[in-house]
């Protein structure tokens, strides 16, 4: 079943993936037969397959089912009737046991809310009529990729051209770079030219990561960039490669986006050829990045390109954290590591690794053809460049949209069609599952980084779900603690314990407020990673903002 997949200790997950895919689900003869194939013990295997939420670990003499729906319940799922819809396809597959039914956290489609998957098969919007059916029927093949029918648009990778040509600098782009004012656009924001400088300052070989694992409810946008328009991306990591002179590059893609990665694996292979041409054009460009040449110059890309993996989440939200995606990408349980050293100088494999998000790579063959302090000038209210922002919730047209950095939840709406028949805003998250609850007083505030932590709350992947009278800020942060409490790796007891505790405490009518407080200060100031540290952070704002909701 793993015939062409090298037996390397990294590629674990994706040995348990093909077998899994194959089998339906892992038995203990699998485990121990993958093990022996691995030269790991069978408990390293165990504990990685166990880990992941995707994986099924069968117990002894047990049947895998034929087909795993997944039906999503996370907040803009449930504002659009998930729990119906769960409950609706459990009940009408119920009779049949090669059908297993799971309520999961977001599957990034909170556009088309709401959403399942059947098998690798993606339905969203879901009539519950459509996903019994495709279950039935055992359809559970990924939709053909692209999503949504728009082919790739046309793409001439200029930009790499013209530094492969010499016609710009290593140092040219990095000087753009910081001109531009881009920062990290997976959540913290980082400013993206400093990062690429320690980079390039650590010793090789270097590698990079770019990280499309995006599992923050109300995120989306990552998965539209990838759908609909991937080669601006692969552009920018390539620029990367060869301004900072990286040697192995890895996407990791999250396991829900299956469309995504069948596109991403045409595209790069396509990208190998084009490769090739380059080297034949531009031979001085390539070679070894870290042999400093007589003339004083070095090789931009490795001889042939640098080697692309493609890599195969497995439903561990936090792997969406730097340091757990690359021990992911190691083949281990994705656990965030403690800092320091950070990824930039120890990372994959302990080498300097540029670790970024899809968007933040999109946008530099743009900045590079229109020059950095073009595109920082974007931005509105004083602040810098553009934002993709996923909207979902209550409004007519969820979905994502390009705007200036700087743009308020009002303008948001206004463009998102206004808000749903019938629905009043009462209140939003600024930043997915972490980023808090603000109230709609707060509508005119510009979403952006460093904009809201007056209030407590922060943008971070700028995933913004808007809320009507029709919800309470309440609900909506046990369902985001639910979350937590899913996604903790459980390695560090504030984070395990602590959501566990504000689980059950958001389920009092009436909250003790000096027990969450306790909570959230030991969480935000004991736990590792950042999951564990914005993990209060929906309940610090409903006692904030909408204590009327959780008092008597
Ligand atoms: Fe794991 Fe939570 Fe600790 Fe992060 S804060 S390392 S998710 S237990």
């Amino acid at each position: 079943l793993c015939d062409g997949l090298e037996p390397r200790r990294d590629l674990l997950i994706e040995h348990l993936h093909r077998l899994q895919d194959a089998l339906g689900g892992l038995s203990r003869d699998a485990l121990a037969a993958l093990a022996e194939r691995l030269r790991l013990s069978q408990a390293e295997v165990y504990e990685v397959a166990t880990f992941y939420h995707h994986f099924r670990v069968l117990d002894d003499g047990a049947v895998p089912p034929r087909v795993t729906v997944r039906v999503c319940t996370s907040l803009p799922c449930a504002q659009a009737g998930g729990e119906g819809l769960l409950a609706r396809v459990r009940a009408a597959l119920a009779g049949d046991p090669g059908v297993a039914v799971e309520a999961v956290p977001c599957i990034g489609q909170c556009h088309a809310a709401p959403a399942a998957c059947v098998g690798q098969r993606q339905v969203a919007p879901a009539p519950a009529e459509a996903v019994i059916e495709l279950a039935r029927a055992g359809e559970t093949a990924p939709r053909r990729a692209p999503a949504h029918g728009a082919p790739p648009q046309p793409h001439d990778y200029a930009q790499l051209e013209r530094l492969l040509r010499g016609e710009l600098r290593p140092i040219d782009v990095l000087r753009e770079l910081e001109a531009s004012g881009l920062r990290g656009l997976g959540g913290a924001g980082f400013p993206a030219w400093r990062k690429w400088v320690t980079v390039a300052g650590q010793p090789g070989p270097r590698h990079g990561v770019v990280n499309v694992d995006e599992g923050e409810v109300g995120t989306f946008k990552d998965w539209h960039l990838l759908a609909h328009d991937p080669r601006p991306a692969l552009e920018g990591l390539l620029i990367a490669a060869a301004v900072v002179g990286l040697r192995h590059l890895w996407i990791y893609v999250r396991d829900e986006y299956p469309d995504v990665r069948a596109l991403l694996a045409q595209e790069l292979r396509a990208l190998r050829e084009r490769l090739a041409v380059w080297q034949q054009r531009h031979p001085h460009a390539f070679g070894d990045p870290d042999a400093p040449r007589a003339d004083g110059t070095r090789a931009l890309l490795p001889a042939g390109g640098p080697a692309i993996e493609l890599r195969r989440g497995a439903g561990a939200y936090v792997c969406g954290e730097e340091s757990a995606l690359i021990e992911s990408i190691e083949g281990k349980r994705g656990l965030p590591r403690l800092r320091p050293p950070i990824v930039a100088q120890r990372g994959v494999f302990g080498r300097p690794t540029l670790a970024h998000n899809v968007e933040t790579l999109w946008w530099l063959p743009t900045l590079l053809r229109d020059g950095g302090a073009a595109w920082a000038a974007g931005g509105v209210r004083g602040r810098v460049g553009w934002r993709r922002y996923s909207v979902s919730g209550r409004v007519r047209r969820p979905g994502c949209y390009l705007r200036p950095a700087g743009t308020t939840l009002r303008e948001l709406i206004e463009a998102a069609g206004g808000m749903a028949d019938g629905h009043e805003l009462y209140a939003f998250l600024p930043g997915g599952a972490s980023g808090g609850i603000l109230p709609a007083a707060l509508a005119d505030e510009p979403l952006d980084f460093d904009t809201l932590a007056a209030h407590g709350a922060f943008v971070g992947s700028m995933a913004v779900v808007v809320l009507s009278q029709a919800d309470r800020a309440r609900d909506a942060a046990a369902s985001l603690l639910r979350f937590f409490a899913h996604e903790s790796c459980g390695q560090c007891t504030p984070c395990r314990a602590g959501t566990a505790q504000a689980v059950a405490l958001l389920q009092d009518e009436v909250w003790d407020r000096e027990r969450l407080a306790d909570l959230s200060q030991a969480m935000r100031e004991a736990s590792i990673c950042g999951l564990g540290q914005a993990a209060p952070n929906p309940f610090d704002s409903v006692l904030r903002y909408f204590p009327h909701e959780v008092t008597r």
